[in-house]
């Protein structure tokens, strides 16, 4: 059965640590926030100078009128902002112009942006209330979602951080108008991934409009924005440590940290990556249920388009070994998340190094 369908607002739905998520114009956010508990006088907002030079003034302005006086901190883009000396201005920006316990920390900004006022938020005064204001497709639809937080390190990504759930999500649509076409292909990677674990109805959907969705038209934006975070806030409502069946959220992700890993970060995106390693994981996912047809999660998933170059020049030895080094790794083998059925997915090891290659061979055929 369909749960209730509201396409303007979703609950996380985490005990005392539940909030909202509205899909809502980016004006209405300081009003959402007023009417989420959220009494402060001040606010702290973090962004992006690419976010800031087009929305900041917006919100700035907002938060006056819900009688707010607020504060902006920009940090330059990119993912070089996860890290140690960016988080260090940005405590001595917040905690120079005064803040309380009851001060809320607004990212302003796609998952760079949120992942670190979010850590921010979660160690500044053991503990600010942190809004997740999301303008990228990825951070609309995942990481403003669910609590992780935090910084690189030298030897890895996301490897210093916190869970700490904001009490707000708000996420404008129309902003999105603005990101490169990269980043949104990117993103729609991740929305596909979620179709494809939990949501066959999202799936046929995507279908549908993909076409109209692939030029960013308005019209069904919102709802595949709603459908995809609500995936992902299911999810998280169910394993919010990332003990179990959080897991699933890393389809594609086994040989998609390996592409990026031996293809050097920075040549295919993320969703790049995430889409190849969707179509090996489609072939696996095949291969262990082989009444699973998979025939329009293959086709939608090839429909994504992947412009870090040839994933040909990857040698299959490569992925092998980056792929052992895989976090979900229990001993020696390597897991994947496979689909027994579209929107059924579940972690699983078990292959020899044939069918992996095969599985690799596959993904590179069925992109042509
Ligand atoms: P990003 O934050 O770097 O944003 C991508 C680019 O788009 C940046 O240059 C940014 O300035 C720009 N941008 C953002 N919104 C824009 C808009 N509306 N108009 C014009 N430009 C805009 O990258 P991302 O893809 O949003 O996020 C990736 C980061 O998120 C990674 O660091 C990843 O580790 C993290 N992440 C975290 C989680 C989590 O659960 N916390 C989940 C997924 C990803
Ligand atoms: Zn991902």
């Amino acid at each position: 059965m369909e749960p209730d369908y509201s396409p303007s607002s979703l609950t996380i739905d985490l005990g005392p640590r539940s909030y909202r998520m509205h899909v809502r114009s980016l004006e209405g956010a300081p009003g959402l926030m007023r009417e989420a508990g959220l009494d402060a006088e001040r606010c702290f907002v973090v962004t992006d100078e690419n976010v800031a030079s087009l929305y900041l003034d917006r919100l700035m302005e907002a938060l006056r009128a819900a009688r707010f006086t607020p504060e902006a901190h920009v940090v330059a883009p990119g993912e070089q902002s996860k890290s140690e000396a960016p988080l260090r201005r940005l405590y001595d920006a917040a905690l120079e112009w005064g803040l309380d316990r009851q001060t809320p920390v607004a990212a302003l900004g796609g998952g760079v942006v949120g992942d670190l006022a979010g850590f921010a938020a979660a160690t500044l005064l053991r503990g600010l209330p942190l809004v997740h204001l999301p303008t990228s497709l990825v951070a609309q639809v995942d990481s403003s979602l669910g609590g992780k937080t935090g910084i690189n390190h030298a030897t890895g990504k996301n490897l210093i951080g916190a869970f700490h759930q904001p009490v707000l999500v708000a996420a404008d649509p129309e902003v999105l108008e603005t990101l490169p076409q990269r980043e949104w292909t990117s993103g729609l990677a991740e929305v596909v991934k979620h179709a494809l674990i939990a949501d066959a109805n999202l799936l046929a959907f995507l279908r549908e409009h993909w076409a109209a969705i692939l030029n960013r038209e308005a019209g069904p934006l919102p709802e595949m924005i709603h459908r995809a975070a609500r995936v992902k806030a299911e999810v998280v409502a169910e394993d919010e440590r990332e003990r179990g069946r959080r897991a699933i959220l890393n389809f594609g992700h086994t040989f998609g940290h390996a592409i990026e890993h031996a293809a050097g970060y920075g040549s295919f995106t993320h969703g790049e990556a995430v889409a190849v390693g969707m179509r090996a994981a489609l072939f696996l996912s095949r291969e262990r249920h082989p009444d699973f047809g998979g025939d329009a999660a293959l086709d939608l998933v090839t429909r994504l388009p992947v412009r870090g170059g040839d994933p040909a020049r990857l040698s299959f030895e490569a992925l092998r070994r980056a792929m052992q080094q895989d976090k979900k790794n229990e001993g020696d083998a390597v897991r994947f998340v496979l689909l027994r059925a579209a929107g059924e997915a579940h972690v699983a090891g078990g292959f020899d190094d044939d069918t992996l290659e095969a599985a690799w061979q596959f993904a590179l055929r069925s992109g042509d």
